[in-house]
């Protein structure tokens, strides 16, 4: 008998897509949608904020590095700013379990990688991935998820190889500063042996959904760096804008891990 710890791990991400979509579409039949981005009922994704998303947009996907820029991080491409409707969707996916919004998404992450890896059709898209704790709590990687359906978009895909992992547990990016989310990232991720052939020498696309220090980008890069590939880029759906603080004379980034 086939056991569960033996299939395809994209198998296993299709059925539970595929089982939380069914679930979806059975609960709209008993409560009434509720827009992801403003909370309105009625619609799951409101025309307000369909607008509203392609107004974060830059008007083409454009370099975003973060500030200051973390040594080794690679050039960085980003659809639009992390702000408004755009970051509510990406919110609503990773922590709401909101995966029918990917749709609105993945054409946001197809042009970005279209723009960052324009020098390299050859390259293959590497994402960033979840932590296991994420994995089991949401049943899948988010940003992996986020990546295949961005590459089916495109016009000539290039292949998604899910060769990070995950090294050991990191604390919550989000409650830490620039320095110690660098911290706490270093030696993170790692490559499996059985990724290794295959990245060697290969120009390899990072793909996140977000960037916002640069330290999870940073680390994955040098990851991937060590085991042979060729980092030639990165392309995420957002990227947060530096704000400055005024009172403490002190920039910070807000935004989420990344
Ligand atoms: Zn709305």
């Amino acid at each position: 008998m086939a056991r569960a710890g033996r299939w395809p791990d994209s198998w296993l991400m299709e059925c539970g897509e595929w089982f939380r979509q069914a679930c979806g579409s059975l609960l709209d039949l008993v409560l009434p949608a509720q827009c992801a981005g403003c909370g309105a009922t009625g619609s799951p994704w409101c025309p307000g904020c369909a607008h509203g998303l392609a107004m974060c947009c830059f008007p083409q996907p454009r370099h975003a590095p973060p500030t200051p820029c973390p040594a080794g991080m690679p050039p960085v491409v980003a659809a639009g700013r992390y702000a408004g409707v755009l970051r509510a969707a990406l919110v609503a996916v990773k922590d709401d379990g909101r995966t029918d919004l990917r749709v609105h998404l993945a054409p946001l992450l197809c042009a970005a990688v279209e723009v960052a890896g324009a020098a390299y059709p050859d390259a293959v898209l590497v994402p960033m991935p979840s932590s296991r704790s994420a994995v089991r709590r949401r049943g899948e990687a988010s940003v992996a998820e986020l990546t295949r359906r961005a590459d089916r978009l495109a016009h000539r895909p290039r292949g998604v190889v899910p060769a990070l992992r995950p090294l050991r547990r990191v604390a919550d990016q989000a409650r830490l500063g620039r320095l110690a989310r660098a911290a706490n990232l270093t030696g993170a991720y790692a490559v499996p042996a059985r990724f290794v052939r295959t990245l060697q020498g290969k120009p390899v696309l990072l793909v996140d959904d977000v960037v916002t220090t640069g330290a999870t980008l940073t680390e994955g890069a040098r990851a991937l760096r060590a085991a042979g590939a060729h980092v030639v880029g990165a392309a995420v759906v957002a990227a947060t804008e530096r704000r400055r603080d005024s009172r403490r004379g002190s920039s910070a980034n807000t935004g989420p891990p990344g």
